[in-house]
């Protein structure tokens, strides 16, 4: 006989690990050199920039942070062979991890970027990995956890930082490895294809670039947020894990005002291939054709270089299998809205200094409205990129297709900021249904209809003892007080589900039934405490909780449940599901599992592995 409930593996992570709390006379940020476009990317005159991450500290012996340490074995020998060292060199390496506390090189901002220095190689992940952790923090109003590797680490008294290694294998692939807790960088030799860019048979270190390091530990945030994200259901899954990867990887090209500046002065816009491009030498070192990149964030707009435009990405193409191919359909919708946005704030100010948009008169822009200009890129990139990672709070908790992300996005950008002065969600449901994403059963396309509608009461169900009044916080505000604290909170939660379950009220809402028989029983996979901020100042303070449940069927076992976002008064605002009953879902899932005997997760390993 199966137990009611049973907690997951990763409902105590909010206690374990946190990030280094700041002491009153700690400095404020630490600054660090970093590549902000690929080593190899040409024609830019702002390759390098010196970033800002709060400051924490980070010992002697290497990068050893609260949340990320960078890996200081001996350099392994292919990456010997190609730097050619002498034997003194390579001792001075290995006996000398980087110091980035030693007061010299902390006021120099780290090492300066360097193709040669591998020691550079782990600030600069460092340094990007703690940027795109804080872009989650802010955006989620919580710490970021990881996934349960951190709880068998913390077991064994190992840090529970997720492990960075800038050298970890010969080869033209970079992956999040969620068995062992670490970022893993290949290095290899680019194809012998002539190029003016990347050096024909050159040495490429995959961890010097912004975007393969930012999109890789996206992977890894992800995966911390939910505990069935990579349950490989449909090809949407995979896809989604990669297009929003992207997403978060392009949109930080915008934190770099230099950049965007840059973008503005040649080309009057954003259409630049600076700011709309992913893995520029990665793409070109694979021998792909010159200047060629992995991905582009657009689908319909003409970079410098190109004819036309490219025809617009088609959602129903039944061609678009690969995971990277189908999520550009995804970052393409986005970005779209995005520029969309911009230009329609960018054209207010140009208006103002009395420029007309387009032609010859964007090329001699003032500076001041350059800066001006840049200002408005980045701040719009950031409401998008927030309201991106925001979205995965209101996704199911399994098996998410695009059209649920949307309705995502929507929903939880509508609590936060009910006025949407900049039409960014109206342009971001016309740019979807443009590229004919599935929005599945919804009555039109305004977005009172796409915003989540569950559950169906007109007076929100409360949960006891959730409300944000009855929850006991640390010091910070918003980490749980204790293990003690989260198990109760859980257990509120597990009681009110049985509750609902078996007395059959609000029937199938939550995604999951009663345990017994071929049903496992509801796991509280996560509980977790968000303090947002909109973007008029407005805060809202909550609980998102995931839930699933197991169905033994004939085929193999299925999962349902749903992810719950609580009101500060206790209340479940909505159920957002994918139920384990549903028979209709378990035929559509039948061939998948006759043909795997089972359903599997996304192994990003092979997910990202090139061949040329
Ligand atoms: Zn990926």
């Amino acid at each position: 006989m199966n137990t009611p409930i049973q907690f997951g593996e990763r409902l105590f992570l909010p206690v374990l690990m946190a990030p280094y709390a700041r002491r009153n006379d700690d400095p404020l940020h630490r600054r660090l050199w970093v590549y902000v476009l690929d080593p190899a990317s040409s024609g830019s005159k702002r390759l390098t920039q010196c970033i800002e991450v709060p400051y924490e500290p980070l010992g002697k012996a290497g990068i050893h942070g609260a949340v990320f340490a960078v890996d200081h074995s001996p350099l392994p020998p292919f990456l010997l062979d190609h730097l050619d060292w002498p034997e003194r060199l390579i001792e001075d390496f290995n006996q000398h991890p980087l110091h980035l506390d030693e007061p010299r090189l902390a006021m120099a901002g780290g090492i300066e970027p360097c193709t040669g220095k591998p020691l550079f190689a782990g600030q600069m992940a460092y340094a990007i990995c703690q940027r795109v952790y804080d872009t989650f923090a802010a955006a989620l109003g919580r710490f970021p956890t990881w996934g349960p590797w951190v709880s068998r680490r913390i077991r064994h008294s190992q840090s529970p930082a997720l492990t960075i290694r800038p050298f970890a294998f010969e080869g033209a692939n970079a992956y999040y490895d969620p068995s062992k807790g670490s970022l893993e960088f290949g290095v290899f030799n680019a194809a012998l294809n002539d190029s003016t860019s990347v050096l024909p048979g050159g040495m490429v270190i995959t961890c010097l670039s912004h975007d393969i390091i930012a999109h890789e530990v996206t992977h890894a945030l992800l995966d911390g947020m939910r505990a069935h994200f990579r349950l490989n259901t449909h090809p949407d899954v995979p896809a989604l894990h990669e297009g929003f990867a992207d997403l978060v990887a392009l949109f930080h090209h915008f934190q770099y005002p230099d950049l965007v500046e840059q973008a503005i002065e040649d080309h009057g816009g954003l259409n630049s291939d600076m700011l709309l491009e992913l893995g520029k030498e990665f793409g070109t070192a694979l021998g792909n054709k010159e200047g060629d990149c992995l991905r582009r964030a657009m689908d319909n707009v003409a970079l410098p270089g190109q004819q036309a435009a490219p025809e617009i990405c088609n959602y129903e193409d039944p061609a678009l299998t690969e995971p990277h191919v189908r999520g550009s359909v995804l970052v393409a919708a986005v970005f779209a809205a995005y520029l969309q946005v911009y230009e329609r704030r960018a054209g207010e100010l140009l208006r103002l200094a009395n420029v007309t948009a387009g032609g010859e008169s964007r090329k001699i822009l003032p500076s001041q409205l350059v800066s001006l200009l840049a200002r408005e890129a980045a701040a719009v990139a950031d409401e998008f990129l927030q309201a991106c990672i925001r979205a995965i709070d209101y996704c199911p908790p399994l098996d998410v297709r695009f059209g649920d992300y949307l309705r995502a996005i929507i929903t939880a950008d509508r609590m936060l900021n009910p006025q949407d002065s900049s039409g960014m969600r109206d342009a971001l449901i016309r740019e979807f249904r443009r590229r004919k994403v599935d929005l599945g059963r919804v009555r039109d396309l305004s977005e009172y209809s796409l915003e989540w509608n569950s559950p169906s009461t007109v007076d929100r169900p409360a949960v006891p003892g959730l409300a944000w009044s009855d929850l006991r916080f640390r010091n910070d505000g918003r980490t749980p007080q204790s293990i003690a604290e989260i198990e109760r909170q859980a257990q509120a939660l597990g009681e009110f589900l049985i509750d609902k379950v078996h007395s059959g009220e609000l029937k199938g809402e939550f995604g999951v039934t009663r345990a017994g028989g071929d049903y496992g029983p509801i796991t509280i996979e996560s509980l977790r405490t968000a303090a947002r901020r909109g973007r008029d100042g407005r805060l809202l303070n909550g609980i998102i909780a995931e839930t699933s449940q197991t169905r033994t069927t004939p085929d193999g076992v299925v999962r349902g449940g749903s992810t719950l976002v609580l009101t500060e008064e206790g209340r479940v605002d909505f159920a957002i599901r994918k139920r384990v009953d549903d028979e209709q879902r378990l035929l559509d899932l039948r061939h998948q599992l006759a043909d795997t005997g089972g359903l599997t997760d996304v192994s990003f390993r092979e997910l990202h592995s090139h061949r040329r």
